[in-house]
C-alpha cells in the first residue's frame, strides 16, 4: 500500500512530507547546515560509515559539502559580489545544493559540467563535457572544482592534465577525491572490472582505484602546485561538531 501511494503522489509531495517528517524527528539547535541555514538535533544516517550523523535533512549536504562551502567562504570570500569581476567557475558533476547556489549568485559566471548532463534539471544549462577532453580554451577558468570524480576516471593523469589546462594562471582549483590515509601508495589494478570487484577492492562499484598519500605527487605530476590544507585544524571542536564535519579531512588547494 505505501509503495503504491508513493507511486501515485509527485516526487515534491513525497519530499515536502519526509523534510517534515525529518524535522518533526530531528528537531533541535544541536547542528547546523551551514549550506542551506538549517539547524537540527543531528543529521541523518548516510552511506555504510559507522557515523550515525552524517546527511542534511534538507539539502542532501554531507561532511565533505559543508566543509567546502566553509572553505570558500573563509579562504576565498566567494560569495561577495562586491568584486567587480565575476569568478569563472567550472564545476565538474555539479553537487545539487552547490548547483542551485552558483546558479543564482550574481558574482559568479557559472560553468557546471558534465559527461551525462541529462540527469540535472535546473535554470542553468550543463556542459557535456568528457574530464579528459575538456572543451574550453587554456586558461578559461579562475576557479575549478571537482569533488568526488577523479577516483572514476581511469585515465585520471590525462584529467588532472586538462583541468590544469584550462585553470588560469592565477585560478584556483579544489581537486577533492575519496583518501586512504593508511595507503602510502595509490592502489589500481585494471584487471579489477567488475563492479563487485572494484566495492570490495576500493569500497565503491563505481571507482577505479582507491587514492592513497601520493595524491598530492600525482596532481604535481601533471604540472599543478597543491597546497594540502587541514583547514579543518583551524575549526574549534564545537563548530566541528555543529557542521558536522570529518576531522580527517584534507582539502587540496591546487594552483598552476
Ligand atoms: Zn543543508
Amino acid at each position: 500500500m505505501k509503495q503504491l501511494i508513493k507511486s501515485i503522489l509527485p516526487q515534491i509531495v513525497i519530499k515536502k512530507y519526509n523534510g517534515y517528517r525529518a524535522y518533526q524527528k530531528y528537531k533541535g539547535k544541536e547542528v547546523f547546515c551551514p549550506i542551506c541555514n538549517s539547524y537540527y538535533k543531528k543529521f541523518a544516517p548516510f552511506g555504510t560509515s559507522k557515523r550515525e550523523s552524517r546527511k542534511c535533512h534538507n539539502c542532501g549536504s554531507l561532511e565533505r559539502h559543508r566543509l567546502m562551502f566553509l572553505y570558500l567562504i573563509e579562504k576565498f570570500n566567494f560569495f561577495d559580489k562586491s568584486s567587480k569581476d565575476k569568478i569563472r567557475l567550472l564545476h565538474f558533476a555539479p553537487e545539487k545544493m552547490f548547483y542551485n547556489i552558483f546558479s543564482e549568485n550574481s558574482g559568479i559566471e557559472y560553468t557546471p559540467c558534465d559527461l551525462f548532463p541529462k540527469q540535472y534539471d535546473g535554470k542553468t544549462k550543463i556542459t557535456k563535457a568528457d574530464i579528459t577532453k575538456i572543451p574550453f580554451k587554456d586558461n578559461s577558468f579562475d576557479f575549478i572544482l571537482c569533488s568526488h570524480v577523479l577516483e572514476h576516471i581511469p585515465n585520471d593523469r590525462l584529467a588532472m592534465s586538462e583541468l590544469q589546462r584550462v585553470l588560469s594562471k592565477k585560478g584556483d582549483a579544489i581537486l577533492q577525491v575519496p583518501i586512504d590515509f593508511k595507503r602510502e601508495k595509490t592502489y589500481e589494478d585494471p584487471n579489477i572490472t567488475s563492479r563487485e570487484e572494484r566495492l570490495q577492492e576500493y569500497g565503491h562499484p563505481d571507482h577505479v582505484r582507491y587514492y592513497g598519500k601520493d595524491y598530492k605527487e600525482r596532481l604535481e605530476s601533471c604540472g599543478f602546485t597543491v597546497n594540502v590544507d587541514h583547514f579543518i585544524s583551524t575549526l574549534s571542536k564545537n563548530d566541528i561538531f555543529k557542521y558536522g564535519l570529518l576531522e580527517s579531512e584534507l582539502i587540496y588547494h591546487c594552483k598552476k
